[in-house]
């Protein structure tokens, strides 16, 4: 098992199994232990990612552009160990939830913004970032990835979730994972994939580096 990100820890929770805790200021209405929030990985497939071993390469202060925030379940918990932390989701339904969320941290930015578009968000995210968090449910999860490796630093990381149905709900999601692995060879290298069962059905773990 790799070690979590420094800032992640696995904690006891009601006398249950040890699972995945960051501290911080609860905004989900998830359990708390002597201040560490519980971060569930079948409500998170970042969490799930950490769970199922994958070695993501982040460090507790990183410097973090997370794509898809949606309401800001996870990038909650990825501010309570990350650094400057960039929340991209275009729903503004969601975003108002997260606009809560962020409130509570100093280090999360939330932006109502389009991932597909990132000419529209560069003069507020900085270059040389540490890691990209992708959990875009969209077709093109590879083209969304391309686009905004312009913000990694050279040995960054892309942990993305990869979801089939999203690109293409008939075909098997097998062939659709290694259509989008191909697509991404374009600009990184691809250190690691993981199906994320039991966790999160017909999605892909994956960890890149730009090439
Ligand atoms: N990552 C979230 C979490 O774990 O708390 C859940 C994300 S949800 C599965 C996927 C999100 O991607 C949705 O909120 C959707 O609106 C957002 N999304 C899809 N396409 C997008 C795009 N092009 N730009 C920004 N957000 C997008």
């Amino acid at each position: 098992m790799t070690d979590l990100p420094e800032g992640v820890q696995r904690r006891e929770f009601d006398g249950g199994d040890e699972v995945l805790a960051t501290r911080g200021e609860p905004s989900y209405g998830e359990p708390v232990v002597d201040g560490w929030r519980r971060w569930e990985a079948h409500r998170s497939k970042f969490g799930a990612t950490l769970e199922l071993g994958l070695d993501t390469g982040l460090s507790g202060g990183d410097g973090v552009l997370y794509l898809g925030a949606a309401n800001g379940t996870t990038v909650s918990h990825v501010a309570d160990f990350a650094g400057p932390t960039y929340a991209v989701e275009f729903a503004p339904r969601p975003v108002r939830d997260l606009l809560d969320v962020a409130e509570a941290r100093e280090t999360l930015f939330p932006l109502l913004k389009d991932a597909r578009k990132p000419e529209t968000y560069a003069h507020v995210v900085e270059s040389g970032l540490d890691a990209i968090v992708q959990d875009v449910a969209t077709r093109g999860q590879a083209d969304v990835a391309l686009a905004n490796r312009q913000f990694l630093a050279d040995d960054g990381r892309l942990v993305a979730a990869i979801k089939a149905r999203s690109e293409d709900v008939t075909e098997a999601p097998e062939a659709v994972f290694e259509r989008v692995l191909d697509e991404l060879r374009d600009g990184y290298e691809v250190l690691a994939t993981e199906r994320m069962e039991p966790f999160h059905d017909d999605h892909l773990a994956v960890v890149a580096t730009p090439e």
